[in-house]
């Protein structure tokens, strides 16, 4: 279908960072995959789980019990303190769990129009809930009727949530993402999401963190929420959990985490043997290389080569980034520089019309870190002079 506008390139094989196209010309991937390639490609270890676990068993169902699946469960409970995990294939079926989650949730409290409580410049999925729920208008045009029982307010903004808690006894959950993503590289302030958590404690409220982008170690913790002293009643995850084999994952704790009984949901292929095998090999390595101390550290240090290469460059409106998450807001639209610096054999993305974001594997080298860093910089400047 016509649904997408692909770039004029197409990759035949990759190594760690590097990626090798028809042509044979070999690229730097500052991308990913969109923040889903966190070792890279073709790593030995991922590889290695997936092809041993294809030739033993891909899929069973979850009509048996599924052990990989079940390993899978407690290494992620463990680094996320949740109790226990759904698995779907994707961030948006990740989502499409927790939201139903909320819905029994107020269900429960015999709230019979529960509502979720969203944030503008969100992004949460293309499926009918998750684009309702996403805070833009771009996902949505063409789409009506949207999903009812979603009030969207200002993200980082602690006045418009309690507020809204105070006037409307509707409120079941709060979704959000830690970082916004898709809507720019957006950090809220420190203590917004302790906030976000005290409010949702005192109206009864889940706090639903979207973790799909910024979980897996990629911005310096296992998962975003960590930067503060919080703890989540609901956690969904998915690009990175298995380095590009699809998977998605819901995780709950305390109130929220026995909502589900046998018959409320399910998935066919959700949490398969290849794909909890291929996670389970990727957290293996992120947890034996320290990648979550890695992404810090690299993060730094790409930040600092930017502040200090782009330093008086006219039309950088703000250098900002968590770990290996990485933004540049322009003064103006800059969708060409994606192909522009296709041209010098960079991978980048720019999201929300000026933002360039960076979402590179978390095995990148620091001479890879670097020359992201000049090659990007480079471009930046020229392509903000010849506007000029
Ligand atoms: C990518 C993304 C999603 C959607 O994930 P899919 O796997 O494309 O369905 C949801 N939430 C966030 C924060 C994302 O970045």
């Amino acid at each position: 279908m016509t649904n997408y506008a692909p770039l004029p390139v197409s990759f035949v094989s990759g190594q760690g960072a590097i990626l090798t196209d028809t042509d044979g010309n070999t690229y730097l991937d500052a991308l990913g995959g969109i923040a889903v390639c966190v070792l890279g490609h073709a790593h030995p270890e991922v590889q290695k789980a997936v092809a041993d676990q294809a030739a033993n068993i891909i899929h069973t169902s979850n009509l048996y019990r599924i052990p990989l699946q079940e390993q899978l469960a407690e290494k992620l409970i463990q680094h996320a303190g949740m109790d226990n995990v759904f698995f779907g294939n994707s961030g948006a079926e990740a989502n499409e769990a927790a939201i139903k989650l909320a819905r029994l949730y107020g269900h429960h409290k015999n709230i019979s129009v529960p509502k979720i409580v969203v944030m503008t410049n969100s992004f949460h999925g293309r499926t009918m809930a998750t684009l309702t729920a996403t805070g833009n208008d771009k996902v949505k045009t063409g789409f009506t009727p949207l999903v009812e029982g979603f009030v969207h307010i200002l993200y980082n903004n602690v006045e418009a949530l309690s507020g809204l808690l105070q006037s409307d006894p509707d409120i079941v959950a709060v979704m959000l993402e830690p970082i916004q993503g898709e809507g720019g590289i957006h950090i809220p302030d420190d203590g917004y999401l302790t906030a976000v958590r005290n409010y949702c404690d005192e109206y009864d409220c889940l706090m639903m963190v979207d973790e799909v982008q910024t979980g897996m170690c990629r911005t310096g913790k296992w998962f975003a929420f960590q930067h503060e002293a919080i703890q989540p009643d609901v956690m969904t995850l998915a690009k990175a959990l298995a380095n590009g084999v699809p998977i998605g994952a819901c995780l709950a704790r305390g109130k929220a985490a026995s909502l589900f009984q046998p018959g409320s949901h399910g998935s066919t292929f959700g949490g398969n043997p290849l794909a909890s095998r291929a996670a389970l090999a990727v957290i293996d390595v992120l947890e034996k290389q320290h990648l979550d101390k890695r992404a810090a550290e690299l993060g730094q240090r790409m930040l600092d080569g930017f502040n200090s290469g782009l330093a008086d460059t006219k039309g950088v409106v703000s250098i900002r980034g968590k770990g290996l998450m990485i933004g540049i807001e322009l003064d103006k639209p800059c969708t060409e520089l994606v192909s522009m610096a296709l041209d010098e054999r960079l991978l980048i993305n720019v999201t929300a019309g000026k933002v360039i974001r960076l979402l590179p594997p978390l095995i990148l080298t620091d001479a890879e870190a670097d020359t992201i860093v000049t090659r990007l910089s480079q471009l930046l400047k020229h392509f903000l002079e010849q506007g000029n």
